[in-house]
Parts: C-alpha cells; structure tokens; sequence
C-alpha cells in the first residue's frame, strides 16, 4: 500500500511536470528549495477554487464581505498578535550529519537520515524576515505575513465603518502567506510560501458554539459539494487542549488521506476575543446596537490553505483505467471545459469548421483547440488534464451541423447540434 502511495505521489508531480500544471520553482538554475510555480493549467485549476470559494463565502452570503491587505504589515501587528514570541517550531539537529528536523514531527529520539544524535529541541520562530527601506538594522526588519488572519482584525475598524455590517459577520481574504518552515516537503503539501483562504467571523461570546458548528458544517459541505473529494477520505481532528495555537480554546483540524498519509488539510478554531483585545488596546471596537455599549466580539476563523486543496483535489481525482489515465476532476474545476477538434487535420473544410465552433465556445468555457495526432490520442491527451468535454467536426457536421460530444467519465460519444452546445455544457457543468 506503501509503495502503491509513494508510486502515486510520482505519477502526481511527474503529471503537473508534464502537462503544466506544477513546475520546479527556478529549475533552470538548479531549482529552489520546495518551491514551485503553477502552469498554464495549475493555475487555471487554483483560480477556479479561489473564484468558488470567494463565490459561495462572500457573494451568495449576505454576512461577509472581503479585503485584500498589503503582505507586509507594520511590525508591531505581529508583537501583538503573539507571533514574533510565539509563533515557533520545536529545531532539533543531527549532531552527525547536521541535518534539521521539526522535533514534533519525528516518530524516534534519532535523526531519520543517518540514525545519528539529535541536539536539545529549541524554539524557531516560522517568520520570514526582511529590511523595508535602504538601511538594514533591527528598526527596518519586517515580516512577510505567516497567515492572512491578521490584517482582518487590524482592519476590523474600517470594515465595520464602510459595509456598515452588524454582527454576527465575516471578512474574508484569499493570498499568500510565508513560514520559514524547518522540513517543508511533499510536493506542494508544505512549502514556505503559500497561500490561503481564511474567514474571521465575529460573533457574540454566547454564540460561540452554535457558530462553530455552523462553519464546521459549511466546511464539510464546501469539501464534498464544491471540491468533489470522497468522504471517505476526510477526517476530523479534534486538537487536544494541550496542542492548540497560543490564540485558540477549540481547534478541529480537517485532515485528508494524502498519499503520503492522514494530513491538515484545513483548518477551524475559536479565537476568542484574544486577536481583537490586543490590537484595540485603547477602546472596544464595536458597539452594541441597543445599549450602545461597547465590547471586543468573538472569533471564529475557518481557514483552507489553496496549495492543500490543489494537492487533495489532484490525489483525489487520479484515475488509472485500462490504458488511460484521468482526472476526474469536478467539472467546474478543470482547467478546460471543453477540447475541439476537427476529425482531421488535412481536410481544410473540416478544420474551419471546427475553429468556428471552437472560437464560439471559447466566448463562454475556457476552451483549447488541438488538432495532433489521431482521435484517440487526443482524447486520452483531454482525460488526463481533466477535460470533461471534447466535441469533434466531422464530415457529417458539414452536412447537418452536428457534432460529437464526447463524455471525459463514461466515454461515452453523443450527437449533438452545435447550436446545443454551449446550453448542454453549461448545464452539465453547473451539475
Ligand atoms: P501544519 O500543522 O500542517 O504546520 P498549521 O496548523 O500550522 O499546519 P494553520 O496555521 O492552521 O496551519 O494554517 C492554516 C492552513 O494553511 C492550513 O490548514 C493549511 O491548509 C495551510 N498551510 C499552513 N502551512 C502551510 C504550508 N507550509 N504550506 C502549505 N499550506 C500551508
């Protein structure tokens, strides 16, 4: 089963390599340490989770509104927060080979390369770190954000003064996030930049836990009805008590069976008023409707890392049957909607034809044209980025404008009128 896994976790990466959907970050100077640059399809894929995510948690929801803040924030923001005591790993190092590991996260006493000692765990704070301005000293350090979460509560003020909203309600912000991590690995599972998804939802201290198990729900349900992932493979941790960050009384963590094991996959704690208290020192930043009173609201934070996603969504969606491999990805996440081809390539009518529905569709699906190779190829060349649809013109086209569609999952070929298409697609899309 092991074996099975870490085979996948190839097929994986060497798939992205190929088809462009994940590249080495810097590969032709040698590469850059767990970095990596998504592709022409990577990156199709990763906007078409954000755009769901922002879709279904701010715009059909009528208690969130969004912000997209600068990713270096004013020093004292990370004082106060807590991150720049506590924001750290426990550092052990192999006093043999002098390799590095993140002590919580080794099963033995002894380093997993070389079996050599280790030293005593020390605390490395997880910021990355650097000098805003021409002069480099202490005054000018900066810290490139390791989470989006805290420019929505520095920013609670100005958002609750021009939306006008009331409690309970949410900000929401999708961007990178930077952790000078001790081992990142596993592809793009950790790497030292990334990027999240994060919700701050300010509630009522009373309200605390209907409101997380509201967003518990919702989590779940973005995972099954919008990613497409199996149940099965979603677990739900409940984070000891002696675990939990400095900020939170109840963490779930949502885990994923990743090939390389049972891994966070994302993220929902209580914050309390902890985050609130300590950037409005001075004055509560909210007041109550009626009794005008002012007090610090609550917080529930669901956050979902993208990378995480991309990787669940993948590993999930990975299919090999018979002679082809597919990915059987949600449709409205593919990176194309729809393949055209012209049956053959050297038959001019027959590639006009097909340009022709190919430029029209492309108004409304993301939409690629090939004409290489033989049909067959180019099916399975669509099946194994994901490609739900493919239509092919045909010579009967030129006589009745009908085409074939054919069907990523049951491979299945239908007749269809070109002037069907684009609803046809559409609906199944949207299904
Ligand atoms: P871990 O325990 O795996 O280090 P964490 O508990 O520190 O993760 P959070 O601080 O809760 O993670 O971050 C929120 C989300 O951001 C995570 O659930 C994950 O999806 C994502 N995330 C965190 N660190 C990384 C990373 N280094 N690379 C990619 N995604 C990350």
């Amino acid at each position: 089963m092991a074996d099975k896994n870490e085979n996948l976790m190839d097929k994986i990466v060497s798939l992205c390599k190929r088809r462009g959907f994940v590249f080495p970050g810097s590969e032709i100077y040698g590469g850059l340490s767990n970095s990596w640059d998504y592709g022409p399809l990577g990156v199709e894929l990763k906007n078409n989770i954000k755009n769901a995510w922002w879709k279904r948690f701010v715009h059909q929801r009528d208690d969130m509104v969004g912000i997209d803040a600068a990713l270096i924030m004013n020093r004292k923001v990370w004082e106060a927060s807590g991150h720049v005591t506590t924001f750290s790993d426990p550092l052990v190092e192999c006093k043999k080979c002098h390799n590095r590991f993140r002590k919580d996260q080794l099963e033995k006493d002894k380093c997993p390369d070389c079996k050599g000692e280790l030293t005593e765990a020390k605390q490395f704070n997880l910021m990355l770190k650097t000098f805003l301005g021409p002069v480099e000293n202490t005054d000018s350090i900066v810290y490139f954000r390791p989470e989006t979460a805290q420019a929505m509560f520095v920013d609670f003020k100005n958002v609750l003064e021009t939306s006008r909203k009331k409690i309970p309600f949410g900000i929401a912000q999708v961007g990178k996030a930077f952790r000078n991590e001790i081992t990142p690995g596993n592809f793009i599972f950790r790497t030292r930049e990334f990027e999240q998804m994060e919700i701050e939802y300010f509630i009522k201290e009373s309200d605390w836990q209907t409101t997380f198990e509201m967003w518990q729900n919702e989590m779940k349900l973005w995972m099954t009805d919008e990613l497409g992932l199996n149940k099965e493979k979603i677990h739900e941790l409940e984070v000891p008590k002696d675990e939990l960050a400095h900020y939170s009384k109840r963490t779930i963590d949502f885990e994923f069976d990743y090939p390389f094991g049972k891994k966070e996959l994302y993220g929902l704690a209580y914050r309390t008023d902890f985050d609130l208290k300590n950037h409005f020192t001075q004055e509560a930043p909210y007041a109550d409707l009626e009794s005008g009173e002012k007090f610090y609201p609550h917080v529930i934070e669901p956050t979902f890392g993208v990378d995480r996603s991309v990787l669940a969504i993948l590993c999930d969606a990975y299919a090999e049957e018979n002679d082809r491999v597919v990915l059987k990805l949600k449709s409205s996440l593919a990176p194309y909607k729809v393949a055209v081809f012209p049956l053959l390539k050297n038959k001019p009518e027959l590639v006009e034809k097909a340009k022709e529905v190919y430029k029209n569709l492309k108004q409304d699906f993301v939409t690629i044209f090939d004409d290489r190779g033989n049909i067959g190829k180019r099916y399975y060349s669509q099946d194994e980025i994901g490609t739900p649809f493919c239509v092919t013109v045909d010579f009967q086209t030129l006589e009745d404008s009908t085409v074939t569609l054919r069907d990523r999952d049951t491979m299945k070929q239908e007749r269809i009128k070109i002037t069907d298409l684009k609803n046809y697609i559409s609906n199944k899309i949207n299904h």
